[in-house]
């Protein structure tokens, strides 16, 4: 292989999912796909990290900061939905059965992969609650161990605000994705929250 495509294929091997076989299969296919296209992909890929930051109040992926969520008057500001990952965000967003704030904690807790307490951003949550009108956080982390410890650990530091902490109803299948539950599932799983 040349210098060119072989470049092209390792960097695209580094993706999750992608691997060597995948890699050069895309080179081919975008050698093959009209110039334009592959410029504007080019472009997007180079822009993304530019134009994308973490919303400074719930952080959420955004292009404006504050969020266009936090910044949405109809919005119930009493109520914080507490997800693990941006994508457990954009599902319930989709469903729409939610209408109300989030707090993205990227990650779950887990001591043994190296991640603790200090990296999901629920001290940043615990700001929110003790200095706004917010009635009740609602976590939303799923039914594993990394995600009841996670849960656990966000009631122990909001223990001391005055704030309903309810947990999401256990109708994602166990250990199951949130952001690969159907509106159904997510609708039971939000309506029959459990006080914590
Ligand atoms: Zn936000």
């Amino acid at each position: 292989m040349s210098g060119a495509i072989q470049d092209l294929t390792d960097l695209l091997a580094r993706l999750p999912g992608v691997g060597k076989r995948t890699a050069q299969r895309l080179v081919l296919h975008l050698l093959r796909s009209p110039a334009a296209y592959a410029r504007q992909l080019g472009a997007a890929i180079g822009a993304i990290q530019d134009v994308v930051c973490p919303c400074s109040l719930c952080r959420n992926l955004t292009e404006t900061d504050p969020c266009p969520i936090c910044t949405d008057p109809r919005r119930d500001e009493t109520r914080i939905c507490v997800v693990a990952t941006v994508p457990d965000l954009w599902a319930i967003e989709e469903s729409g059965v939610f209408r109300g704030q989030y707090h993205v904690l990227h990650g779950l807790l887990a001591p043994l992969n190296g991640i603790g307490p200090d990296d999901l951003h629920i001290e940043l949550l615990r700001e929110r609650v003790a200095g706004g009108n917010v009635s009740e956080v609602i976590v939303a982390t799923r039914p594993s161990v990394e995600g009841e410890a996670t849960a656990l650990l966000i009631s122990q530091t909001l223990s001391e605000c005055d704030v309903r902490i309810t947990r999401i109803a256990s109708g994602i299948p166990h250990g199951g994705e949130l952001e690969y539950a159907d509106r159904m599932t997510l609708n039971r799983a939000l309506t029959d929250r459990r006080d914590m």
